[in-house]
């Protein structure tokens, strides 16, 4: 493994405060998925000790919640300082579990980190209001007060990230918080509360169960005492879990997935498109969810695009993470991969051309070749899912109005690009995209002080910025009669 501090490299769970293994001493190995070597086992745990983790939650919470906010910052902040004094150990161990260039892991670590610096400072300004009365006696106030438990369950695509975008605002608020981490990366989110426990977060403020996903799961939506989940991962499973969360009518904030389109008008600058084109597709090997999934591109510059973005990707570095200059790592697994060629075997078959790439890396294992496919047809299987790996199809549009109609017609609503000049057709459009963040000549919108998140089946809530606190807090209304 060769960490710096070799206590980040944490094989059991984290539960009120003690380091765990399984009940039934049951475990799931980890593998690197740029070499199929087993680095490490967690616990594979279930419902019980799921409660117990619950429970422990439950019981933090009233001394949590009394902190002042200030209190609950300063040690917030101590542990963004951890993060980000370890972000080499931690990147290390990304990659390891995860694949992704090291680079982009210590880069998923500053951003990781920026969620809790963030929060640590918003959660001095939770405010409420004073309401003017509608009657001479009364006096009307509204204070926010934290949810209470909260879960959190996570993908492996960021395996920091999400968890920070999650329980930073949860501890911020004053919520307690447990998480059951993708069983992919579970190594990331373990270091994590390593640094939280060094960070003075208290004993069962925030807890990691690693284990069975239906189980733990199970746990964390049926259990009455916790009040709000907040999940990232796959509609399909988010769908799921919302209907679980019906039966105590618990709060739920969804990240799910996105279509996203990223639309090259004949005004745009070419060469910056295909800058951002690369980054917003290729970037963790295709799998982020605001990763571009759809690339239009307008009659007029449609060839000159394609050849660009054909020459930039060509330049990409297929490898494993670890090594110097590698831009693009392997696949997460054979699913992963199987995908991609669906998606690539269904436009070919419907009429679509083969300009890059196209099948897997002679690296082997889930390395796969970065590909593009021109004059892909508006019915192939790529227009409506998401590839979530690095696949670019290239679909040929005539005017705003038409590429609007394709780039809306989808079920999902997260990220969305453009790029274009003219300042008219920029407003038009950015408004007329069903989605709830627009990249504007840029491909890459993500950061700790944006409302990230989407509409229609891409989700529920925001994370991040003055908007993210919210979903941790409920508004209660005092009415003050007799004055
Ligand atoms: P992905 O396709 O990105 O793996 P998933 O939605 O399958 O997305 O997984 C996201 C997270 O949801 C992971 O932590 C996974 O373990 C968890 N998960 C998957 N199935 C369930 C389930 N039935 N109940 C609870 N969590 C689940």
């Amino acid at each position: 493994m060769q960490l710096q501090d070799a206590q980040l490299f944490r094989q059991q769970a984290y539960i009120d405060g003690q380091w765990l293994d399984a009940d039934s001493g049951q475990t799931i190995a980890v593998n690197n998925p740029a070499t199929g070597e087993i680095i490490g086992h967690v616990p594979k745990m279930g419902r019980a000790e799921t409660r117990r983790a619950i429970e422990a939650a439950e019981k933090a919470l009233p001394a949590w919640r009394a902190l002042t906010a200030k209190e609950r910052a300063g040690k917030l902040r101590r542990w963004f300082e951890l993060l980000m004094e370890n972000q080499d150990d931690l990147g290390r161990l990304m990659t390891l579990e995860q694949g992704k260039p090291l680079a982009e892991a210590k880069g998923e670590i500053a951003y990781a980190a920026s969620f809790i610096e963030w929060f640590a400072e918003e959660a001095k300004r939770v405010y409420g209001d004073v309401i003017p009365g509608h009657q001479p006696d009364k006096r009307l106030i509204v204070i926010k007060q934290p949810i209470g438990v909260t879960a959190a369950i996570t993908p492996w695509n960021f395996p920091a990230a999400m968890i920070t975008r999650k329980a930073g605002p949860a501890l911020a608020a004053g919520c307690t918080m447990v998480i059951k981490p993708a069983s992919q990366t579970p190594f990331s989110a373990l270091a994590l509360v390593e640094l939280a426990e060094r960070a003075g977060i208290p004993q069962g403020v925030l807890s990691v169960v690693t284990g069975s996903a239906g189980e733990v799961g199970g746990e964390l939506t049926g259990n009455p005492i916790v009040r709000k989940l907040s999940f990232t991962g796959s509609t399909e499973i988010g769908r799921q879990l919302m209907a679980e969360c019906a039966q105590d009518i618990k709060k739920v904030s969804l990240e799910l997935g996105g279509n996203a389109p990223f639309i090259v008008f004949d005004d745009a600058d070419l060469d910056a498109a295909v800058e951002g084109a690369l980054i917003s597709k290729y970037r963790n090997n295709g799998q982020t969810c605001v990763c571009a999934n759809r690339i239009y591109v307008q009659d007029g510059v449609y060839d000159a695009f394609a050849d660009k973005l054909k020459a930039a990707v060509a330049k990409l570095k297929i490898g494993n993470g670890l090594e110097d200059g590698t831009t693009t790592g392997p696949l997460i697994d054979e699913k992963a991969v199987a995908k991609v060629q669906e998606h690539i075997e269904d436009a070919l078959a419907k009429g679509a051309k083969l300009a890059l790439g196209g099948k897997p890396h002679a690296l082997g294992g889930t390395f796969f070749e970065p590909t593009i496919l021109v004059d892909v047809p508006k019915n192939a299987a790529v227009a409506k899912e998401e590839t979530f790996g690095p696949l670019a199809p290239l679909f040929r549009f005539k005017d705003d109005a038409e590429v609007i109609a394709m780039a809306n017609d989808t079920e999902f609503g997260l990220a969305s690009y453009f790029y274009a000049r003219d300042l008219g057709r920029v407003f038009r459009v950015a408004e007329a995209l069903e989605y709830g963040m627009v990249g504007i000549n840029t491909g890459l919108i993500s950061n700790e002080v944006a409302p990230f998140g989407g509409v229609k089946a891409s989700g529920l809530g925001r994370e991040g910025s003055k908007y993210g606190i919210e979903d941790y807090l409920e508004i209660k209304y005092m009415c003050l009669g007799g004055i």
